[in-house]
Protein backbone atom coordinates (compact mmCIF):
# COMPACT_ATOMS: atom_id res chain seq x y z
CA UNK A 1 0.00 0.00 0.00
CA UNK A 2 1.60 2.95 -1.45
CA UNK A 3 0.90 7.09 0.12
CA UNK A 4 -2.79 7.67 -0.23
CA UNK A 5 -4.46 8.92 -3.47
CA UNK A 6 -6.80 10.51 -1.31
CA UNK A 7 -5.58 13.22 -0.37
CA UNK A 8 -7.42 16.84 -0.22
CA UNK A 9 -4.53 19.00 0.68
CA UNK A 10 -1.12 18.30 -0.25
CA UNK A 11 1.92 20.51 0.71
CA UNK A 12 4.74 19.87 -1.68
CA UNK A 13 8.32 21.17 -0.80
CA UNK A 14 10.79 21.42 -3.87
CA UNK A 15 14.17 22.02 -3.43
CA UNK A 16 17.63 21.80 -5.60
CA UNK A 17 17.21 18.69 -7.22
CA UNK A 18 14.23 19.19 -8.82
CA UNK A 19 15.93 21.69 -11.34
CA UNK A 20 18.81 19.55 -11.51
CA UNK A 21 17.84 17.72 -14.81
CA UNK A 22 17.13 21.34 -16.26
CA UNK A 23 20.77 21.97 -16.09
CA UNK A 24 20.91 24.27 -12.54
CA UNK A 25 23.63 22.75 -10.62
CA UNK A 26 22.35 21.77 -6.68
CA UNK A 27 24.45 23.09 -4.13
CA UNK A 28 26.41 19.10 -3.81
CA UNK A 29 27.47 19.21 -7.62
CA UNK A 30 31.19 18.81 -7.85
CA UNK A 31 31.31 21.31 -10.89
CA UNK A 32 28.16 23.20 -10.07
CA UNK A 33 28.90 27.24 -9.73
CA UNK A 34 28.68 27.03 -6.23
CA UNK A 35 31.86 25.22 -5.67
CA UNK A 36 33.49 28.13 -7.85
CA UNK A 37 32.35 30.63 -5.31
CA UNK A 38 32.43 30.83 -1.22
CA UNK A 39 28.76 30.98 -0.16
CA UNK A 40 29.69 33.24 3.16
CA UNK A 41 30.97 35.78 0.38
CA UNK A 42 27.96 35.66 -1.67
CA UNK A 43 25.11 34.58 0.05
CA UNK A 44 25.51 36.45 3.27
CA UNK A 45 24.29 40.17 3.78
CA UNK A 46 27.81 40.23 5.49
CA UNK A 47 29.40 38.93 1.88
CA UNK A 48 27.29 41.67 0.15
CA UNK A 49 28.11 44.41 2.17
CA UNK A 50 31.73 43.58 1.66
CA UNK A 51 32.08 43.14 -1.82
CA UNK A 52 28.62 43.78 -3.93
CA UNK A 53 29.90 43.81 -7.26
CA UNK A 54 31.19 39.98 -6.08
CA UNK A 55 27.60 39.02 -5.31
CA UNK A 56 25.65 40.83 -8.06
CA UNK A 57 28.36 38.44 -10.57
CA UNK A 58 27.39 36.05 -8.86
CA UNK A 59 23.44 35.87 -9.11
CA UNK A 60 23.13 37.47 -12.85
CA UNK A 61 25.35 34.49 -13.37
CA UNK A 62 22.83 32.21 -11.80
CA UNK A 63 20.15 34.44 -13.27
CA UNK A 64 21.82 34.06 -16.77
CA UNK A 65 21.58 30.10 -16.14
CA UNK A 66 18.02 30.20 -15.18
CA UNK A 67 16.87 31.61 -18.37
CA UNK A 68 18.82 29.25 -20.37
CA UNK A 69 16.93 26.24 -18.69
CA UNK A 70 13.89 24.85 -19.41
CA UNK A 71 11.31 22.92 -17.52
CA UNK A 72 11.62 19.41 -17.26
CA UNK A 73 9.33 16.53 -16.96
CA UNK A 74 8.93 17.01 -12.92
CA UNK A 75 7.96 21.02 -13.59
CA UNK A 76 5.45 19.86 -16.06
CA UNK A 77 3.83 17.07 -13.78
CA UNK A 78 3.92 19.33 -10.84
CA UNK A 79 1.85 21.86 -12.39
CA UNK A 80 -0.33 19.76 -14.16
CA UNK A 81 -1.00 17.89 -10.52
CA UNK A 82 -2.22 21.35 -9.58
CA UNK A 83 -4.00 22.44 -12.23
CA UNK A 84 -5.96 18.65 -12.27
CA UNK A 85 -6.05 17.00 -9.28
CA UNK A 86 -9.22 17.65 -7.05
CA UNK A 87 -6.73 17.95 -3.99
CA UNK A 88 -5.42 21.70 -3.31
CA UNK A 89 -2.06 21.34 -3.96
CA UNK A 90 0.41 24.54 -2.57
CA UNK A 91 3.74 24.78 -3.96
CA UNK A 92 6.49 25.89 -1.53
CA UNK A 93 10.04 26.03 -3.01
CA UNK A 94 13.64 26.72 -1.49
CA UNK A 95 14.87 27.20 -5.26
CA UNK A 96 14.92 30.68 -6.61
CA UNK A 97 14.55 29.55 -10.26
CA UNK A 98 11.41 30.51 -12.29
CA UNK A 99 10.97 26.99 -13.74
CA UNK A 100 7.69 26.03 -12.07
CA UNK A 101 6.12 28.88 -12.91
CA UNK A 102 7.40 28.50 -16.80
CA UNK A 103 6.04 25.18 -16.76
CA UNK A 104 2.54 26.83 -15.31
CA UNK A 105 2.19 26.24 -11.76
CA UNK A 106 0.60 29.19 -9.74
CA UNK A 107 1.01 30.77 -6.45
CA UNK A 108 4.59 29.09 -6.23
CA UNK A 109 5.90 30.02 -2.76
CA UNK A 110 9.27 31.06 -3.24
CA UNK A 111 10.72 31.04 0.69
CA UNK A 112 13.73 31.92 -0.80
CA UNK A 113 12.77 34.51 -2.90
CA UNK A 114 13.25 34.55 -6.48
CA UNK A 115 15.76 35.77 -9.09
CA UNK A 116 13.32 37.56 -11.29
CA UNK A 117 13.19 40.16 -8.27
CA UNK A 118 15.59 42.84 -7.64
CA UNK A 119 15.04 44.42 -3.44
CA UNK A 120 15.91 47.66 -2.59
CA UNK A 121 18.18 47.66 1.05
CA UNK A 122 17.64 50.82 2.17
CA UNK A 123 13.69 51.35 1.33
CA UNK A 124 12.05 47.47 1.15
CA UNK A 125 10.61 47.84 -2.50
CA UNK A 126 10.22 45.65 -4.87
CA UNK A 127 10.75 45.43 -8.88
CA UNK A 128 10.81 43.16 -11.53
CA UNK A 129 14.80 42.20 -11.99
CA UNK A 130 16.60 43.23 -14.86
CA UNK A 131 19.06 40.05 -16.59
CA UNK A 132 21.90 42.08 -15.39
CA UNK A 133 21.88 43.69 -11.64
CA UNK A 134 24.85 46.15 -10.59
CA UNK A 135 25.01 47.85 -7.21
CA UNK A 136 24.52 51.33 -8.62
CA UNK A 137 21.33 50.65 -10.19
CA UNK A 138 19.02 52.99 -8.41
CA UNK A 139 15.91 51.80 -6.76
CA UNK A 140 13.28 52.85 -8.45
CA UNK A 141 10.55 54.13 -5.67
CA UNK A 142 13.56 56.05 -3.29
CA UNK A 143 16.45 56.79 -5.67
CA UNK A 144 19.04 54.77 -3.03
CA UNK A 145 21.70 52.65 -4.94
CA UNK A 146 21.00 49.77 -2.73
CA UNK A 147 20.11 47.37 -5.24
CA UNK A 148 20.60 43.86 -3.74
CA UNK A 149 18.76 40.41 -5.40
CA UNK A 150 15.03 39.48 -4.19
CA UNK A 151 16.92 36.31 -2.34
CA UNK A 152 16.95 34.99 1.22
CA UNK A 153 20.37 34.94 2.33
CA UNK A 154 22.23 32.25 5.24
CA UNK A 155 21.04 34.46 8.48
CA UNK A 156 18.26 36.40 6.92
CA UNK A 157 14.55 35.10 7.75
CA UNK A 158 12.98 32.89 5.00
CA UNK A 159 9.87 34.52 3.13
CA UNK A 160 5.85 33.45 3.51
CA UNK A 161 6.39 31.15 7.13
CA UNK A 162 3.39 32.46 8.01
CA UNK A 163 1.72 31.00 4.85
CA UNK A 164 3.74 27.83 4.72
CA UNK A 165 2.96 27.18 8.69
CA UNK A 166 -0.82 27.06 7.92
CA UNK A 167 -0.96 25.15 4.95
CA UNK A 168 1.48 22.16 6.79
CA UNK A 169 -1.02 22.70 9.86
CA UNK A 170 -3.57 21.84 7.18
CA UNK A 171 -1.95 19.44 5.26
CA UNK A 172 -3.02 15.63 5.14
CA UNK A 173 -0.09 14.82 2.65
CA UNK A 174 3.28 16.33 2.53
CA UNK A 175 5.67 15.41 -0.22
CA UNK A 176 9.57 17.08 -0.46
CA UNK A 177 11.57 16.58 -3.47
CA UNK A 178 14.92 16.84 -4.67
CA UNK A 179 16.01 18.72 -1.06
CA UNK A 180 18.51 17.06 0.89
CA UNK A 181 17.44 18.09 4.49
CA UNK A 182 20.00 20.06 5.66
CA UNK A 183 18.51 23.61 5.23
CA UNK A 184 16.26 24.60 7.99
CA UNK A 185 13.54 25.77 8.82
CA UNK A 186 12.72 23.60 5.19
CA UNK A 187 14.25 20.90 7.02
CA UNK A 188 11.51 20.98 9.94
CA UNK A 189 8.28 21.01 7.71
CA UNK A 190 8.02 17.35 7.60
CA UNK A 191 7.88 16.63 11.50
CA UNK A 192 5.21 19.70 11.42
CA UNK A 193 2.74 18.14 8.67
CA UNK A 194 3.69 14.85 10.85
CA UNK A 195 2.74 16.42 13.98
CA UNK A 196 -0.68 18.00 12.21
CA UNK A 197 -1.44 14.36 10.94
CA UNK A 198 -0.38 14.10 7.34
CA UNK A 199 1.15 11.25 5.45
CA UNK A 200 4.61 12.00 4.17
CA UNK A 201 6.74 11.14 1.35
CA UNK A 202 9.98 11.83 0.02
CA UNK A 203 11.05 11.70 -3.54
CA UNK A 204 14.66 12.32 -4.30
CA UNK A 205 17.81 11.04 -6.19
CA UNK A 206 19.39 9.67 -2.55
CA UNK A 207 17.83 9.52 0.85
CA UNK A 208 18.24 12.95 2.61
CA UNK A 209 19.48 13.60 5.73
CA UNK A 210 16.00 13.46 7.15
CA UNK A 211 14.22 10.45 5.35
CA UNK A 212 14.04 8.02 8.57
CA UNK A 213 11.05 10.80 9.05
CA UNK A 214 9.35 10.46 5.73
CA UNK A 215 6.69 7.41 6.09
CA UNK A 216 7.87 6.81 2.37
CA UNK A 217 10.79 7.36 0.39
CA UNK A 218 11.66 6.79 -3.59
CA UNK A 219 14.39 7.04 -5.21
CA UNK A 220 15.65 8.17 -8.62
CA UNK A 221 15.75 11.25 -10.60
CA UNK A 222 13.21 13.65 -10.52
CA UNK A 223 11.96 13.93 -14.38
CA UNK A 224 10.80 10.05 -13.91
CA UNK A 225 10.01 9.58 -10.33
CA UNK A 226 7.58 12.58 -9.70
CA UNK A 227 5.80 12.34 -12.98
CA UNK A 228 5.20 8.89 -11.89
CA UNK A 229 3.85 9.79 -8.85
CA UNK A 230 1.40 12.74 -10.17
CA UNK A 231 0.35 9.80 -12.36
CA UNK A 232 -0.90 8.03 -9.77
CA UNK A 233 -2.10 10.64 -8.23
CA UNK A 234 -4.51 11.09 -11.19
CA UNK A 235 -5.27 7.50 -11.59
P1 LIG B 1 20.95 20.65 -1.94
O1 LIG B 1 21.95 20.94 -3.02
O2 LIG B 1 21.37 20.71 -0.53
O3 LIG B 1 20.38 19.17 -2.20
C1 LIG B 1 19.99 18.77 -3.47
C2 LIG B 1 19.13 17.54 -3.33
O4 LIG B 1 18.66 17.22 -4.62
C3 LIG B 1 19.86 16.30 -2.79
O5 LIG B 1 19.05 15.67 -1.82
C4 LIG B 1 20.04 15.42 -4.02
O6 LIG B 1 19.98 14.03 -3.70
C5 LIG B 1 18.83 15.83 -4.85
N1 LIG B 1 18.99 15.65 -6.28
C6 LIG B 1 20.05 15.92 -7.08
N2 LIG B 1 19.78 15.64 -8.35
C7 LIG B 1 18.50 15.18 -8.37
C8 LIG B 1 17.63 14.71 -9.40
N3 LIG B 1 18.01 14.66 -10.68
N4 LIG B 1 16.37 14.31 -9.04
C9 LIG B 1 15.96 14.36 -7.75
N5 LIG B 1 16.74 14.78 -6.74
C10 LIG B 1 17.99 15.18 -7.05
O7 LIG B 1 19.69 21.58 -2.26
P2 LIG B 1 18.46 21.99 -1.33
O8 LIG B 1 18.08 20.92 -0.38
O9 LIG B 1 17.45 22.61 -2.21
O10 LIG B 1 19.18 23.09 -0.47
C11 LIG B 1 18.52 24.14 -0.16
C12 LIG B 1 19.23 25.41 -0.71
O11 LIG B 1 19.74 25.27 -2.05
C13 LIG B 1 18.25 26.48 -0.80
O12 LIG B 1 18.72 27.57 -0.08
C14 LIG B 1 18.16 26.86 -2.28
O13 LIG B 1 17.86 28.21 -2.41
C15 LIG B 1 19.48 26.48 -2.77
N6 LIG B 1 19.65 26.19 -4.20
C16 LIG B 1 18.68 26.52 -5.14
C17 LIG B 1 18.91 26.22 -6.51
C18 LIG B 1 17.86 26.63 -7.58
O14 LIG B 1 17.16 27.61 -7.41
N7 LIG B 1 17.73 25.90 -8.69
C19 LIG B 1 20.07 25.56 -6.88
C20 LIG B 1 21.02 25.23 -5.87
C21 LIG B 1 20.79 25.55 -4.55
Amino acid sequence: MTISTRAERIVILTGAGLSAESGLGTFRDKDGLWTRYDLNEVATPEGFARNPVLVHEFYNARRANMLAASPNAAHHALADLQQFAPARVTLVTQNIDDLLERAGAREVIHMHGELTRALCAACGHRWDAPEAMQPADPCPACGAKATRPDIVWFGEFPYHMERIEAALANADLFVAIGTSGNVYPAAGFVQEAAFAGARTLELNLEASANAGLFDETRLGPASRIVPDWVAEMRS
